[in-house]
């Protein structure tokens, strides 16, 4: 994919990165955080060395995806820099592995303190950093994208939640930083019952998202309770069933980033 033209200082602990992809929704519980685990754990199969950045202060779910044994962040004594977690190979930062609770705290505090630990991190060199971004197109969103230079983003939606208005706003404000949206993911778009197949939500209108924005790709994921299992259990869908439709769908997503 096309760099985007970021003019910042490159911070120290993103230079060994090849590309950053930012995994982004307008509202929560769309499913981002399930694409943004079940892409890197693909692309980690396909050979890549990968990371995924839980950019959620909040509300921070990759500590539930991903259950790996050693589920704490430790700090580099020497270089005061963050180590990640690790989970078969992929590196995992996220404020649920720091081991304290939920914080409160105003925008301008959480922005500070996402971009201190996606920068502080020792993600040494990877191919792709997969960021799981907070849902919205506010402030703490508008910084992170400052302050990492993102090679492409991919927009998560629902069909019902797939207003045009929404995906809209996403793909704009990624435009506006030159970040080009690759993909729109339309998730929970259907079911299959008795080889029929059911499209709760309507049809969602992602073919003209895709078509007025110029965006090379569209992707439709199914209801599926092994998606939503695996947020429970810890293993990412595309590990527990490497062979299964949804497999496939983040192979070829893989393949576009
Ligand atoms: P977000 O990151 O947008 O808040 P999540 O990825 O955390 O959303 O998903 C919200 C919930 O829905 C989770 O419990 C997840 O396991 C479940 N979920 C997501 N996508 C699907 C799907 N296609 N089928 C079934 N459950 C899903």
């Amino acid at each position: 994919p096309a760099k985007s033209v970021y003019a910042g200082e490159l911070p120290k602990g993103l230079q060994n990165i090849s590309n950053i992809v930012a995994v982004s929704s307008c509202k929560g519980g769309v499913g981002k955080s399930t694409v943004a685990v079940n892409l890197a754990f693909t692309l980690a199969d396909m050979g890549a060395r990968v990371g995924i950045f839980d950019a959620d202060v909040y509300g921070p779910s990759l500590p539930t995806m991903v259950s790996p044994e050693n589920h704490l962040l430790q700090m580099n004594p020497e270089t005061k820099s963050v180590l990640p977690v690790e989970y078969l190979g992929v590196k995992l930062v996220s404020f649920g592995f720091a081991g304290q609770g939920r914080a409160i705290m105003r925008g301008p505090m959480v922005s500070g303190v996402i971009n201190q630990l996606l920068t502080t991190s020792e993600w040494g060199d990877l191919d792709y950093l997969v960021i799981d971004m907070p849902p919205g197109t506010g402030d703490i969103q508008l910084t992170l994208c400052q302050v990492a230079p993102l090679t492409a983003a991919i927009i998560v939606t629902t069909p019902q939640k797939l207003a045009f208005i929404d995906v809209a706003k996403g793909v704009r404000m990624f435009s506006q930083l030159k970040v080009p949206s690759i993909a729109v993911i339309e998730n929970m778009s259907y079911f299959d019952i008795d080889g029929c197949r059911h499209y709760p939500f309507g049809k969602g209108s992602g073919a003209q998202v895709v078509q007025q924005f110029g965006i090379p790709h569209l992707f439709d994921l199914p209801i599926q309770p092994s998606l939503s299992a695996s947020g429970d259990t810890g293993v990412p869908e595309v590990v527990a069933d490497p062979k299964g439709e949804v497999a496939k769908t983040f192979q070829n997503l893989g393949v576009c980033v």
